[in-house]
């Protein structure tokens, strides 16, 4: 029995009583422990030391008091093969991403993706985008992609581009999240999207035509994830300056997409990209770095290139199913033989 996250951890002992072995596995942590999240680990603890293995993320999310005989690390992955991550053309993006409402080119007819079951996915629902101009071919991008959530920091994403990026570039912002109007169990969400949009509203609008507030259709769940997988790979450069991350899925995706990432240096972030070679690794309070980083990338198509090469060829060594499945294999295996 593999049980998932803090919240299943009283089913530890009942579950302890009827299964050969549990295992209890957690996705989430913190930097820097305050009393709060000790206070939080001293009441789980009980339970959670009952497991068979207990697995993190990452080495530093571990918490005091667990039995280290039993711990195994092992970060998240991502599927190659998922609608989110297959490879696309470059015209197969253009098309995509003019059909759901992002870009304008001069791609026609219907923009097709192979669905996950083998078939053929079309994409009919166009994001609801707040800017005052197009994006049209060769506008340099920078993207983001996350919930609207302030731990994304959005907010520090415009400013940093607004202050610094934009005055040094020609490119263009583009943050992009679900669309959260039907979500009724995610007021927060609606809320920083609306404060976002009325951040964009107050931008001068030399500014406000650089900047697009992309919220893509949740209905299709596929259509969802090949519109992420067109507009990571049609970034020229993706950033994720989140102040919290357990692990971040969209970095290890972009990376994967061979994009040079600038990403908060927080969390299983740190695990995924090596400073300087496979993404630039920033202190999220830092906005003249976070800027700094991007204009280089941005001014220096070779060296991004690389990184971006080098990105893919670090997600392939470690952050891939096929890592995960073999840590699986091996802790199931040991605990079997115990
Ligand atoms: N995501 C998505 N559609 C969106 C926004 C995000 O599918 O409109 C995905 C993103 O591609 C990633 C996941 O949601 O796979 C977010 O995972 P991550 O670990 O980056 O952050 P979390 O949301 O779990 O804090």
């Amino acid at each position: 029995m593999i049980l998932h996250d803090p919240q299943t951890a009283g089913l530890v002992p009942l579950m302890r009583a009827h299964c050969a072995v549990v295992v209890w596995r957690c996705h989430v942590g913190v930097d820097v422990p305050n009393d709060i999240v000790r206070g939080a680990w001293d009441f789980l603890r009980p339970y959670v030391s009952q497991a068979d293995a207990y697995i993190f993320s990452c080495d530093g999310f571990v918490w005091d008091g667990l039995d280290r005989e039993r711990l195994a690390i092992i970060a998240p992955s991502i599927d190659p093969f998922a609608v989110k991550n297959y490879s696309l053309s470059d015209a197969d993006v253009a098309s995509i991403l003019r059909a759901g409402g992002i870009e304008d080119n001069d791609t026609k007819g219907d923009a097709v993706f192979r669905a996950r079951d083998g078939g053929t996915g079309v994409v009919t629902h166009r994001s609801d985008v707040t800017e005052s101009t197009r994006i049209t071919p060769g506008t340099p991008l920078v993207v983001q992609v996350s919930r609207w959530d302030r731990l994304k920091d959005p907010t520090g994403v415009l400013q940093g581009f607004t202050e610094d990026i934009a005055g040094q570039s020609t490119a263009h912002l583009v943050l992009a999240g679900p669309d959260v109007s039907h979500v009724s169990d995610d007021p927060e969400g609606l809320q920083v999207l609306e404060e976002m949009r009325a951040a964009w509203r107050g931008l001068p609008a030399a500014l406000a035509a650089r900047v697009h507030l992309a919220t893509l259709q949740m209905d299709d769940p596929e259509e969802n994830a090949v519109m992420v997988n067109a507009l990571q790979r049609r970034a020229t450069v993706v950033v994720q300056k989140s102040l919290a991350e357990g692990f971040g899925l969209t970095v290890a995706e972009a990376m994967w997409k061979a994009r040079p990432v600038v990403a908060s240096a927080l969390g299983g972030i740190c695990d995924q990209i090596e400073d300087g070679v496979s993404g630039i690794l920033i202190d999220p309070h830092d906005l003249r770095a976070f800027g700094s980083a991007v204009v280089r990338l941005l001014s220096d198509a070779t060296a991004a290139s690389a990184m971006g090469q080098a990105a893919q060829e670090r997600v392939r060594a470690h952050f891939l199913g096929s890592r995960h499945l073999r840590q699986y294999l091996d802790l199931l295996t040991q605990l079997l033989h115990d």
